[in-house]
């Protein structure tokens, strides 16, 4: 099944910038969706009558909702903390660093050779612009942004630099060279992305984890994320940003803690993983073929292939007969789990879109 894309108008200036010279057509090769008219896919859990059809998970291994942190402003004194808080919970984190002071006032801001020790230990570094919107520095916000991706691709190795933070430092931002720059772009709109509709272009987030706790009432509590009568909040993408972590250091366990215990339903992604699975997810089309009693999934979506290749869950109801199944794509073995929904059978299987056909056989 094919769906039309329906992306908003401004976004496709950024084709040119984005489609390599002479591969396959513009529309297979975006770098950033900005918000979709309409949902590619719906909230509620799908579940295909039979194995001719699959469908792509909402978030990865069908979880519920999804979790993001994300820090500011370099803030080095508070590095140690937030890597034992890493540790502890096995999650990592996004830094959106301001380039242009890595290196001046090195206690605070870090040297390029610390923010390297930073990738190498998981953690997700990237842009908040070189100057901050700095009127001092008054660069036009293109620039500045431009300024900040090379100073990361020039100084740091072994990541992919290619989302912003917009900054607050003054001068506008500039949403729409955002787009064209970055492959997802934070904004700082205090309430919870719906699920199917992140503006990808500018995304909400939360500041700290105050609101965490609050009832279920509150626009951003995490009571209701999990709660399928919530329309507003159930399956939804909390993410937050910090500056520095002092007093807030027990709420931010508590809100660990709890997700944690929800850790089977909820995500905890980096900001740059949830903007690639995002817009894989909602440009992806999935088919599948059967021959001799082997099924094949062909999975697409209509993302720039040089920064998209996070894997999406594809869910696919097993044959009659079936208890497990081996997948392979490209001849590399993917990852499934066999789950049961109305004494059927289903295999949530990890894909790369457009890495090859997937081929499925029974084991
Ligand atoms: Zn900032």
């Amino acid at each position: 099944m094919v769906k039309t894309l329906d992306t908003l108008l401004f976004l496709l200036v950024s084709i040119p910038l984005t489609a390599p010279a002479g591969s396959e057509d513009a529309t297979r090769s975006l770098l950033n969706l900005g918000q979709l008219k309409k949902p590619h896919i719906p909230i509620a859990r799908q579940w295909p009558a039979d194995p001719n059809s699959a469908v792509v998970c909402l978030w990865p291994g069908g979880k519920t909702a999804a979790f993001s942190v994300t820090i500011d402003d370099n803030w080095r004194p508070d590095h140690a903390k937030w890597l034992a808080l890493s540790k502890k919970y096995g999650w990592y984190w996004t830094w959106f660093v301001i380039t242009g002071k890595v290196g001046t006032n090195v206690n605070f801001n870090g040297d390029w050779a610390h923010w390297q020790a930073m990738i190498d230990a998981g953690q997700d570094v990237q842009s908040h612009s070189f100057s901050h919107r700095s009127r001092k520095l008054n660069l036009p916000a293109r620039e500045d942004y431009e300024k900040g991706l090379a100073l990361l691709r020039n100084n740091l190795k072994n990541q992919r630099f290619c989302t912003l933070a917009y900054p607050g430092g003054g001068l506008p931002n500039d949403i729409q060279a955002g787009a064209q720059l970055h492959i997802g772009c934070r904004g700082t709109r205090g309430v919870l992305n719906p699920a199917n509709r992140i503006n990808y272009a500018n995304t909400n987030s939360l500041s700290g984890l105050k609101s965490f706790g609050k009832p279920e009432s509150h626009w951003a509590s995490f009571a209701g994320m999990l709660n399928p009568k919530n329309r507003r909040k159930y399956r939804a993408w909390m993410c937050v940003h910090f500056h520095g972590l002092k007093g807030q250091e027990k709420l931010v366990e508590e809100a660990f803690s709890t997700i944690k215990k929800h850790e089977d339903e909820i995500w905890v992604g980096k900001f740059r993983e949830v903007m690639m699975y995002g817009q894989e997810r909602d440009t992806a089309e999935v088919t599948v073929s059967s021959q001799n009693g082997e099924y094949q999934i062909t999975l697409r979506d209509r993302m720039d292939d040089r920064f998209f290749d996070f894997p999406l869950t594809i869910k696919w109801r097993l044959p009659q007969g079936w208890e497990q199944v081996k997948a392979v794509q490209n001849g590399v073995e993917r990852p499934v789990t066999v789950i049961t929904h109305d004494n059927n059978r289903y295999a949530l299987i990890d894909i790369v879109p457009d890495r090859g056909v997937t081929h499925l056989q029974k084991r």
